[in-house]
């Protein structure tokens, strides 16, 4: 911890990557393990290109139940302490590979959203249109867009390319870092996963919050084996009275 102080003192930037975990608190069920998101379902049936093509109908309804959960839960007091770091650093970089937007009503600005929305939707086609929707679509599902062509979760699903200008961020984030935390994620998932392993290679002080071990455990500088709306903001009060110790 007291190499953790002096890094966050002195970090000019500091670059977060979080994970399904940093819901969990707010009642948002990971992806894998225990109470896992994705137990007794399949990935494949349900959030593929392939299953969209060949059953809109069922992805929407599980998308319009998905956000109707969503739509209870609140940001937890570790997505504030986030949002309170923006403006307690020069820099931050916010990379989340959740869906639920709950970094952005805890007040976060600056979040890439690696993995898309679930509160927005777009025209598959690519005719350009989209949309911020809360609501579930009236029937008949699927929904349509004026072009003609079916609307879609604005999310990445399985097996298809992260957007170009999320990746850019990510790199960026992770390139520029002098701290680089990463928060309730399991790191099985690439290629976020592996700009943790970018940061620390180029030369950031890594650092896991996860109650549980995972493949970048192995690599940080410093594991807090705590959930993360305990940890995160242990950290922000860290770095407000390291860096006011060091003045
Ligand atoms: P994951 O489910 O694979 O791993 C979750 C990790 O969080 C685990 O390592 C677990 O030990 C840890 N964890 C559980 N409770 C925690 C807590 N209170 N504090 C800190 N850590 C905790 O999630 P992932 O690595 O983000 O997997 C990636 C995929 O899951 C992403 O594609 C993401 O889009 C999707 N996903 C998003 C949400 C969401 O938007 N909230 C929810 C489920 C899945």
């Amino acid at each position: 911890m007291r190499e953790l102080a002096k890094r966050l003192a002195k970090a000019e930037v500091i670059s977060v990557l979080t994970g399904a975990g940093v819901s969990a608190e707010s009642g948002v069920p990971t992806f894998r393990g225990e109470d896992g998101f994705w137990k007794g379902r399949r990935a494949e049936d349900l959030a593929t290109p392939q299953a969209f093509a060949s059953n809109p109908e069922t992805v929407w309804t599980f998308y319009d139940w998905r956000r109707s959960l969503l739509a209870k839960c609140r940001p937890n007091t570790g997505h504030s302490a986030l949002a309170e770091l923006e403006g307690l650093v020069p820099r931050m970089h916010l990379i989340t590979q959740n869906v639920d937007g709950l970094h952005q009503a805890a007040g976060s600005r600056c979040v890439t959203e690696m993995h898309g929305s679930i509160w927005r939707v777009r025209c598959q086609s690519g005719c350009g249109e989209h949309e911020d929707r809360r609501t579930p679509f009236p029937p008949p599902l699927p929904p349509r867009c004026a072009c003609g062509a079916l609307l879609r979760p604005a999310v990445v699903w399985f097996g298809e390319r992260l957007p170009l200008e999320a990746l850019e961020a990510a790199d960026e984030a992770a390139r520029s870092a002098d701290v680089f935390i990463v928060a309730g994620t399991s790191a099985v998932v690439e290629p976020a996963a592996s700009f943790a392993r970018l940061a620390r290679s180029t030369g950031a002080y890594l650092v896991e919050i996860n109650p549980e071990a995972t493949p970048l455990s192995s690599l940080a500088d410093d594991v807090i084996r705590e959930p993360s709306a305990r940890a995160i903001p242990q950290i922000v009060d860290l770095r407000k009275q390291s860096w006011a110790d060091s003045q």
